[in-house]
């Protein structure tokens, strides 16, 4: 998976295909620039995924080629996708894996939004 180019971009990817609906998802909060829906396999009581509209393959591309307004919405509909999940007080953990050490599976970037319990430390020993 290269890091960024939208030559690599895989239009085929399950969330460009929930991006332009072609499967469903169990939607959380939609915006023009961030899609959040849950997670069909949920770690923690909570667990949701936050993506952004364009085509990006992963955090080192979007933040590479993303314009200012797309980055900025995407990171405030991310805050307000954990406040409407009810974990803002509470905390959560948001994680973007990126590349193949993060074991990053879909191919367009996104951000998991974890809470609902202690979530102990970050890594495993
Ligand atoms: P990654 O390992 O790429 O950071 O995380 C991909 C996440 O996408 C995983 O947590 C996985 O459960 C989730 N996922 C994969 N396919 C689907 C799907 O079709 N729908 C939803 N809602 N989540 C998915």
């Amino acid at each position: 998976m290269s890091v960024t180019g939208k030559d690599s971009y895989d239009d085929n990817n399950i969330f460009a295909r929930i991006l332009r609906g072609e499967i469903p998802c169990n939607k959380i909060y939609e915006d023009d620039f961030a899609l959040a829906f849950h997670d069909i396999h949920p770690q923690a009581p909570v667990h949701a995924l936050v993506i952004p509209k364009g085509r990006y393959i992963s955090l080192a591309d979007f933040g590479a080629t993303a314009s200012n307004a797309e980055i900025a919405g995407y990171i405030r509909a991310t805050a307000l996708v954990a406040s409407q999940l009810g974990v803002e007080e509470s905390g959560y953990r948001a994680i973007a894996n990126c590349g193949l050490n993060s074991h990053q599976e879909v191919p367009h970037f996104h951000t998991h939004i974890m809470g609902g319990r202690p979530l102990g430390r970050m890594l495993a020993p």
